[in-house]
């Protein structure tokens, strides 16, 4: 049940209407709360990118295809504000790149974990791992209950999508030799900085994108995909993001203004 109504033309219609959303499945216990102030750090950098899919990140999603197309073993790890915000795509990417579904939880309760499948297979999804006594293996560099995984998806992946990741998880799997393709709308995080892959971009427009992309390459073969990775450089595609962000800081700050969209051209 949504709390408020947010008229169409507020300026802020489509942050307000997520919000929304996230207050929504924190009420039904889809999202923890810690989810919701994890959300507003996000918000914050995506005022800075100007509330838009960059050039940048376009990159970053056609590379997050081809690996996700390259993959022997792909598990998409999901946690409460993803499943939230994307339970669709999510259970269509799936379908596109024939990806495992693993529930993956910082704050883990089986009421949390049962939920979120729920959500998935409310989406259309036939299997989710990860839930109880399924997430049976460990991740030993890791502490928190994160280490607990599927042996059947994240133990045995090559490839993890991590939508929404924390630093200490994606280090940790990128040392058990696993290729983590992030979303993190934070370039600087350690997320963003140690994914073989970082999308900089709200999960809410990427992952849709990320849908029609794989899609589309898929169609084009399996050599098109190594050539876009072969390409791909994940440090330079971060630093063209954090560029953009300096740049519209300094339009700003000479016009003493407050950023707009328009003041992100690519
Ligand atoms: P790290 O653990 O990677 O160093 P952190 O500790 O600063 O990062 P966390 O609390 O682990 O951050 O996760 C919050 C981060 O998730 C935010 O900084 C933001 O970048 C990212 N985030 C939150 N909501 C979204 C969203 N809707 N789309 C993309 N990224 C998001
Ligand atoms: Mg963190």
């Amino acid at each position: 049940m949504t709390c408020i109504k947010i008229p169409k033309d507020h300026p802020r219609a489509e942050s307000l209407r997520i919000r929304e959303k996230l207050i929504e499945h924190f009420n039904e216990g889809v999202v923890a709360s810690a989810g919701l102030i994890a959300h507003g750090r996000g918000e914050a950098f995506d005022y800075l990118l100007g509330e838009k899919t960059t050039a940048p990140a376009l990159n970053a999603i056609e590379a997050a295809a081809a690996m996700l197309l390259t993959a022997k073993h792909p598990v998409i790890s999901i946690n409460g504000n993803t499943a939230a915000l994307t339970a669709k795509e999510i259970v269509k990417l799936a379908e596109v790149v024939n990806a495992k579904i693993e529930v993956n939880l910082f704050y883990r309760t089986p009421e949390r974990e049962l939920a979120i499948k729920k959500l998935l297979e409310k989406a259309g999804a036939n299997e989710v791992l990860g839930v109880g006594k399924n997430a049976s293996a460990r991740i030993q560099e890791l502490g928190s209950e994160r280490r607990h995984v599927d042996p059947r998806g994240i133990l045995i992946a090559d490839v993890v999508l991590v939508p929404l990741e924390d630093g200490d998880r994606t280090e940790a799997l990128v040392k058990m030799g696993k290729k983590v393709i992030a979303v993190d709308l934070n370039p600087l995080s350690r997320t963003a900085q140690n994914a073989t892959i970082t999308i900089v971009d709200n999960v809410v427009r990427a992952m849709p994108k990320l849908v029609e992309t794989t899609e589309k390459l898929k169609a084009r073969g399996l050599e098109k995909c190594h050539e876009i990775l072969r390409n791909f450089d994940n440090k330079r595609n971060l630093a063209e993001s954090i560029n953009l962000i300096k740049n519209r800081l300094l339009e700003a700050a000479e016009k003493g203004e407050l950023l707009t969209v328009e003041a992100g051209k690519l």
